[in-house]
Order: C-alpha cells, then sequence, then structure tokens
C-alpha cells in the first residue's frame, strides 16, 4: 500500500490538472495527509481561511480523487497544519509559483474598455467558479449558481441575486455561462446588462424597428442589475414575454439585482410574481475571514504571497465591498513593485490610512456593546447581565458575533466582555447567529444596520 505521502502527492498530482495554477498554488500546495484511517480522513491545509474553501469547494473533489486512488472517505476533516508551512516534493509538472501564466497576470487587470463594450454579447472569462471564494456571505449563491451551471433550466428557473454593489453577482452569474459553454460550446448564453436592454428596446421603438428577439433565441439568458428596469413599463412587458417563452421551453434564466424583487419599485406585479416562482438569492458582504481568502488568493494570482498580518490588515480596513477589497490590494502592489519595496503591512498602512481616516474603523468592543444594546433600546448593564429573558438573549448573541466578526477578538475575550465566564457560551452564541444570518431576513437586516450604525 502507498504511503500516506506518496498517496496524497498522487491525490494532488491530479488535483493540479483539473484546476488553475493560482487555484492549486494559494489552497492546495502546502496541503498533507496527516492520518487516513477508515473512519476519518485528515488533511492539513496552511491556513484556517482554506478550511472553509476546502469544506465547501473542494471537498466533492478531494473525495472523488481519494478514491480513485483507492480511499472511500467516510468523512474529511480538514485542521490547519500546526507544523508550519511545508513545501511540497517538486514535481515535474510544478511551476515556479512565483512565475505566473500570462492569462493569470490578465486577471489582476481590471476588465478593459474592450472588455467591457463587449459585455452585452460575451461573458469575461476571469469571471469563473474556480476564482470565486466561498464564505457564509455568498455559499448559498455560490451553490445555487453551481446547481444552474450543472443542470441549467431544471431546478432553480429563474434564479435571482441580489445584494449590494461590487459583492460578486457578475462574477457568479458569468461563471454560470462559462461553465456551461465550457461543457458545451454550442450553448447560446446570452448576458445583458438591464440598462442596455433597456436602451436597445427604447431605441427599436424610437427608429421603428423590430424589437430584436435575439434574447428568446438564448439557453440561458443571463439579465445582470435588473433594478433598472424599474419605472420603464414598456421594456417590463417586452422583458414579460422574453421571460415567458424562455421558461416555458425550460430555459434558464438569470438574474441579478441590487434588491429582492419584492423592493424594486415600479416593477410589475406580473413580472415580480415571475421572479419569485425560482430562487431568490441574497449575496452579502464576506466577513473578515472570507475577505482574508480573497486577498490571499488574489495575491496569489499575481504569484506575491503576503504576509498573515497585511492580509489581515487590508481585510480589517477595507469593509465596504469586494471590489474595493481587490483595488486596494492591486494599489499595493502596483505601490509596492514601483516603489522596489515589500507590499507589507507598514506599505499597506501608508496607502490604506487615507480611506481608513475618512471612515472612522477604529471600533472598540466597548462601542459595539453600545450600539448593539442601543439598538434594541436596552441598557449596557441589561445586556451584560445574566438575564435569559428572550429580547436580552439575541442582542447579546448579536453583540458577540459582532465582535468576533468586526474585532476578531477571541472566544474567552468576547464571553468577558459580555459578563460570561464560560467562552463556550460566546462559541455557541456566534454559531447560532451566524447561521440564523443565512435563514433569517431580520436578524440579517439587524446584523446589518448595528455594522452601518459602527462605522458611520
Ligand atoms: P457585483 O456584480 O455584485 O457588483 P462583481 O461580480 O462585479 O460584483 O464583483 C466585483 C469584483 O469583486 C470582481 O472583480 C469580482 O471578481 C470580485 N469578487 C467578488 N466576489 C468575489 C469572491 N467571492 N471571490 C473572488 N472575487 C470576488
Ligand atoms: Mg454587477
Amino acid at each position: 500500500m502507498a504511503t500516506t505521502h506518496s498517496l496524497w502527492q498522487s491525490v494532488l498530482g491530479e488535483i493540479e490538472l483539473s484546476v488553475s495554477h493560482a487555484t492549486f498554488a494559494t489552497w492546495f500546495q502546502n496541503t498533507e495527509l496527516l492520518d487516513d484511517n477508515e473512519d476519518c480522513i485528515t488533511i492539513a491545509v496552511p491556513n484556517v481561511f482554506a478550511i472553509r474553501q476546502f469544506q465547501i469547494k473542494y471537498d466533492d473533489q478531494v473525495r472523488d480523487v481519494l478514491k480513485k486512488n483507492g480511499i472511500n472517505a467516510k468523512k474529511i476533516e480538514y485542521v490547519v497544519n500546526t507544523r508550519g508551512k511545508r513545501t511540497v516534493v517538486n514535481r515535474e509538472t510544478t511551476r515556479n509559483p512565483i512565475q505566473p501564466r500570462e492569462e493569470e497576470i490578465m486577471t489582476l487587470v481590471t476588465p478593459t474598455a474592450q472588455e467591457k463594450s463587449q459585455t452585452g454579447t460575451a461573458l469575461n472569462p476571469r469571471y469563473n467558479f474556480d476564482s470565486f471564494i466561498v464564505g457564509s456571505s455568498n455559499d448559498l449563491a455560490y451553490t445555487a449558481c453551481r446547481t444552474v451551471a450543472a443542470t441549467p433550466g431544471t431546478k432553480y428557473n429563474p434564479l435571482f441575486l441580489y445584494g449590494g454593489v461590487g459583492l460578486g453577482k457578475t462574477h457568479l452569474m458569468q461563471a454560470v455561462g462559462n461553465e456551461i459553454v465550457a461543457r458545451d460550446p454550442s450553448a447560446k448564453i446570452i448576458y445583458i446588462n438591464t440598462d442596455t436592454f433597456v436602451k436597445e428596446f427604447t431605441d427599436a421603438i424610437r427608429f421603428k424597428r423590430k424589437v430584436s428577439d435575439k434574447y428568446r433565441m438564448a439557453d440561458v439568458l443571463i439579465v445582470d442589475d435588473m433594478q433598472f428596469i424599474a419605472g420603464k413599463e414598456k421594456t417590463q412587458e417586452e422583458f414579460f414575454h422574453t421571460f415567458n417563452e424562455l421558461h416555458q421551453a425550460n430555459k434558464q434564466i438569470i438574474i441579478s439585482s441590487d434588491k429582492p424583487p419584492k423592493s424594486i419599485p415600479t416593477l410589475s406585479e406580473r413580472l415580480r410574481s415571475r421572479f419569485e416562482w425560482g430562487m431568490a438569492i441574497d449575496v452579502q458582504m464576506p466577513d473578515f475571514e472570507t475577505r482574508c481568502a480573497i486577498i490571499e488568493a488574489k495575491a496569489n494570482l499575481s504569484g506575491i504571497s503576503l504576509g498573515r498580518e497585511t492580509v489581515e490588515y487590508l481585510a480589517g480596513n477595507i469593509k465596504t465591498n469586494i471590489r474595493e477589497l481587490e483595488g486596494a490590494l492591486n494599489q499595493l502592489l502596483a505601490y509596492a513593485e514601483m516603489r522596489g519595496v515589500e507590499p507589507d503591512i507598514s506599505t499597506a498602512e501608508g496607502l490604506i490610512g487615507n480611506v481608513r481616516r475618512s471612515r472612522p474603523q477604529h471600533v472598540t468592543s466597548k462601542q459595539i456593546i453600545d450600539k448593539t444594546a442601543k439598538y434594541f433600546q436596552l441598557s449596557v448593564t441589561e445586556i451584560c447581565s445574566a438575564k435569559r429573558d428572550k429580547h436580552i438573549v439575541l442582542p447579546r448573541q448579536i453583540a458577540m458575533y459582532l465582535l468576533r466578526s468586526e474585532l476578531h477578538l477571541s472566544f474567552p475575550k468576547i464571553a468577558t466582555e459580555l459578563g460570561r465566564k464560560d467562552h463556550t457560551t460566546a462559541i455557541h452564541s456566534i454559531e447560532k447567529i451566524e447561521k440564523a444570518i443565512k435563514l433569517d431576513f431580520t436578524i440579517r437586516e439587524h446584523v446589518s444596520e448595528i455594522k452601518d450604525r459602527l462605522y458611520v
């Protein structure tokens, strides 16, 4: 039987062929198989951010390849490698990680004018599932998109993604398109921004042209930023017919918007009800941990491994959206290269300092507890008391959650801040809120409202 080490090398070798170089370098390169007993396989991954990526994104793949290598894993556990960075034995196929492929350098560049002008028809290849980092803020959307990509027109139709700007909606929708075309190059995917759709439609009316029915030829119709259709009655009507035709023919429709269908003003009732036929999922701002993972992955794309504290500094200071997070990272890398300095925390501080000053980010634990208590009309004494009343317990749990997500405090520290002795209370409370945020719109609203108040 193969040794654990050589078995894992063979698994890695196979995985390397099926993921991009950057993905491999970021997540797989420094992994190890620690234990392969029958009940549970333990795999050590380089850091805490990697654990979730493996659980959500790569678990099936690892399982499959293990199986091919004769290991039928009942359970796979991912743990952080405490033995420090391990370098995987040089395989011949391994390229120098410092030397990214040309197309990977390209992916760091923001879309060019040419790319943008093509968005009416073409998909941007850099928006794929491989380069999308999953976390609790977007895993539902990610999973739904993967399902749709695997079986278009069957399960979630239409798929409606909503959420703030720069949070990955366009990326995910285009990833669906890219994956379907990769599998079936003849599939007709139409990606269109609602803005363009509205313009095309109004021009057609103005110049008395026939409204093009190219959208009705689509196998998959992806319509981005649906909020722009608000108030445009004629366009809504046209879209309604297109929608019906495609839907009846079991063609997949994917829509994004900055808000859920029911909150788009002046959206006709019949269109709204159509959108509610399928699945509507929101995409939120990723938590600290996921932001770290995104930075790490994106830095790796350009062949740079940032120090842990630099990654945390960026993730801790840019909380608006991922586009800005990417912008800050690109700025840091470009600056460091131009000046010939290290892209370390002090360089980052110099650059991001300005951003930070304009948005006071120095939130303290006292402020979090204060604002949470105030939001729920409780006193600080009440929220920190031993009382178990329902109207106090939830705010207390939310305060704990925020202490973790915003300040990254340790569990014992969080427990102490809220007058608890036992840190497992903090762990359970935080887990509970993390889950609730996904399932319960009200709780999600509470949390984001309090966050907004923290950063004004
Ligand atoms: P939206 O359409 O929601 O406004 P985009 O899809 O345009 O946002 O995302 C903004 C930028 O952030 C894009 O460059 C995208 O690749 C990147 N991005 C967003 N979410 C993620 C993620 N989870 N992992 C990696 N990159 C992401
Ligand atoms: Mg978008």
